[in-house]
């Protein structure tokens, strides 16, 4: 049997922490349930999943829809396009079949590209080996996820660039009944020529991007995003900060610069160092412009803003001596203390 293999690069740039994650974590799961239920895609599709933040790494290599189980998706610093573009090519050599005069290799790879951020690495080089190498014989979707993926960049990649547009909550659940849709369209349509079909995408959800103009830039992040370690268990934390909308008011006061409210605060896990691309000197951002402060995930402690001389952040209750995390000095907290100060951000 002749396998279809699909392949999904995934972003997991600490942007996407929160919502997007999990989301993403069970819509493969759906999508995956879905599959295993269709005869056709048991029989055809395989599945890898490759993630993307600071690197990029294939999770879980081509396998089975029966044997295939969704990933704990990592979270890092950086949106590394450019070595995920690399990767998936690397993969596409290494695991995919190809047809001699004597072999049916496998059918022409499908790859699902999301990413919500624009690339911090290098694309040219990537993109020109694409078009070069590989273009012709994979199909490549680009989903766009929210209004501050880089598109222009995508465009140059393939002619299949969707932006999906979060607006209520049941979105997600649609957007992967359209992913999974797709994935079972194609097992069925394997050996016909032709592309990809996105035309089915009828509702507001997915827009097919057909133009893109050099004047459409890339808005800035819309988050801030910043990395802490509980005192107690040392685990790390990353806390989200949202951008408020221009013009915001706070007790009276309007804010004409951008400020950014706590969204959330997450527990995360210890590869996230390794996910992430080494932080550029200088991308800090000031405590005066984030509004909120959560609480720590990992021990609860009503703050999770402490902050070291050796730069380190982490949860804080109330006054008095705490040995930092980070650096191991004891750092002695006053009350009453907590001016404004820099602190380091991360790439998104
Ligand atoms: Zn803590
Ligand atoms: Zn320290």
């Amino acid at each position: 049997m002749r396998r279809l293999p699909v392949f999904f690069v995934l972003d997991v740039s600490e942007s996407m922490i929160g919502d997007n994650l999990k989301n993403m974590e069970e819509g493969m799961q759906r999508i995956m349930q879905t599959l295993r239920t269709d005869p056709y895609a048991l029989e055809t599709v395989h599945m890898s999943v490759i993630a993307f933040a600071g690197m990029a790494r294939t999770l879980v290599p081509l396998l089975e829809v029966a044997s295939f189980y969704p990933p704990r998706l990592p979270v890092g610093s950086g949106t590394a396009l450019g070595a995920a573009l690399r990767h998936l090519m690397q993969e596409l050599d290494r695991q995919v079949i190809t047809s001699t005069p004597d072999r049916k290799g496998d059918w022409k790879p499908i790859i699902y590209l999301l990413t919500d951020g624009k690339p911090t690495d290098q694309v040219d080089e990537a993109i020109r080996t694409w078009h070069d190498r590989y273009a012709r014989r994979a199909q490549l979707v680009a989903i766009a996820i929210g209004r501050y993926a880089d598109l222009s960049v995508l465009k140059r990649l393939t002619d299949s660039v969707l932006v999906f547009e979060q607006s209520n909550s049941g979105d997600f659940a649609k957007f992967i009944q359209w992913m999974s849709a797709s994935v079972l369209s194609q097992s069925r349509a394997v050996g016909q020529e032709g592309g990809i079909t996105l035309a089915k995408t009828d509702n507001a959800l997915l827009t097919l991007v057909k133009d893109i103009t050099s004047s459409d830039g890339v808005p800035d992040q819309d988050c801030v995003v910043l990395v802490g370690r509980c005192r107690r268990t040392r685990h790390p934390y990353l806390m989200k900060y949202e951008r408020v909308s221009p013009n915001f008011e706070i007790e009276g006061i309007t804010l004409s610069t951008p400020h950014f409210a706590v969204a959330g605060c997450y527990p995360i896990s210890e590869d996230y160092f390794e996910w992430s691309a080494p932080e550029p000197e200088g991308l800090v951002v000031s405590t005066e412009v984030l509004l909120g402060v959560p609480g720590c995930p990992n021990c609860g402690a009503t703050s999770a803003f402490g902050r070291c001389h050796c730069g380190g952040l982490f949860c804080l209750s109330g006054d008095g001596e705490v040995v930092c995390p980070w650096c191991g000095q004891s750092v002695l907290f006053l009350p009453g203390g907590g001016e404004d100060f820099d602190v380091q951000r991360g790439r998104g």
